[in-house]
């Protein structure tokens, strides 16, 4: 695997007490200098092209961002800009972009470890401290350079709406979301299911709040996993935001560690059996330092070492909640059965 981190992510700086803190990236560079004493090789990811950025933002969002080099900005209630924010959400967008090449190239994992977050940026907005939709980015690109097909997987404990409406009408690109709900932002209701010819390629799994390792465990095998080994991706791109951990501040679910460590596992799994090990995993939300720098290095390892050839989530933990809600959402919507029907 590879890993790219910038000593730049800690200079997009956020008003204090914000939950997207520049510690974060203290914690993003601890996991790296670990992952590099396990003989992971890390690398500086490049600025984000424009052309890229134009793939999922318009020109005029790109003006706007781009005018806010050098001051600070609110540009939404929880969203600012600093005087080098731009510059580093090029890199951490460049960062998605270039562990998306180094899978497709070498058919191998590789993992971006960024701030700021990218899965709420839209089109033409920054949202919930994201500025640039780092992973859509990335499947565009993708697509761009031929990938034929596309799956996104979204585990932040919110719901990615930038990344859902980059893609919602197209057919190559499978975003699947599994999140808190209701919850921030709003959107990632079940009946959320793409349009046109993009009906049907967009998956949201909204669980209630207080879902377990074992919740998350039932949906990923009953309804993920099923979804992404019949998309068949050519490519498998992870939005990895750990705050549905217990621990987190902004979120009510309660995964733990070993709960995203399984998950990251079964996720490992699809990749090599669905596209020879062509998975990009890029961090999104995560706000409990400790809980996130746990998760870091739980995926780390599970990237650096082999793949299982299982790719069934075995939950250990005989939580009693153990599919309550999934099961009712099965039922409610047997649309996401079939996601491609
Ligand atoms: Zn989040």
């Amino acid at each position: 695997m590879l890993l790219f981190f910038s000593p730049r992510f800690l200079d997009h700086l956020t008003p204090a007490g914000h939950p997207e803190s520049p510690e974060r990236a203290d914690i993003l560079r601890a996991a790296a200098l670990r992952a590099a004493t396990l003989g992971i090789d890390l690398r500086e990811p490049g600025p984000v092209s424009d052309r890229d950025i134009l793939g999922v933002h318009d020109a005029e969002y790109l003006a706007q961002l781009s005018a806010t080099r050098g001051r600070a900005v609110a540009l939404d209630a929880d969203t600012f800009t600093s005087p080098d924010s731009f510059d580093v959400a090029r890199l951490a967008a460049g960062a998605a972009c270039d562990a998306a090449r180094h899978a497709i190239l070498h058919e191998a994992p590789a993992l971006a470890l960024v701030r700021p977050p990218g899965h709420h940026a839209e089109r033409d907005r920054a949202m919930g401290f994201c500025l640039l939709s780092n992973v859509a980015i990335a499947a565009a690109a993708a697509r761009a350079a031929g990938v034929a097909r596309v799956a996104v997987l979204d585990i932040d404990v919110h719901h990615g709406n930038g990344t859902q409406w980059a893609f919602y009408g197209a057919p190559e690109v499978l975003v699947v979301n599994t999140h808190q709900f209701p919850f921030y932002p709003g959107t990632g209701a079940a009946t959320e299911t793409g349009h046109g010819a993009g009906e049907g390629f967009t998956l949201n799994v909204p669980l209630e709040a207080g879902a377990s390792d074992a919740d998350h465990a039932y949906v990923w095998n009953q309804v993920i996993d099923p979804a992404l080994e019949r998309f068949a991706p050519s490519l498998l791109l992870v939005s990895a935001g750990f705050d549905g951990h217990a621990a987190d501040p902004l979120g009510a679910q309660r995964m733990s560690t070993d709960g995203y460590r399984a998950w990251l596992t079964a996720i490992r799994a699809r990749a090599a059996r669905s596209c020879r090990d062509r998975l990009a995993v890029v961090t999104e939300g995560g706000y409990d330092l400790q809980a996130l720098r746990a998760c870091l290095d739980a995926t780390v390892d599970v990237l650096h070492g082999s793949a299982a050839s299982d790719t069934t989530w075995r939950d250990a933990s005989g939580d009693d909640r153990r599919g309550r809600t999934a099961a009712a959402l099965l039922q409610d919507h047997p649309r996401l059965r079939r996601p491609q029907s």
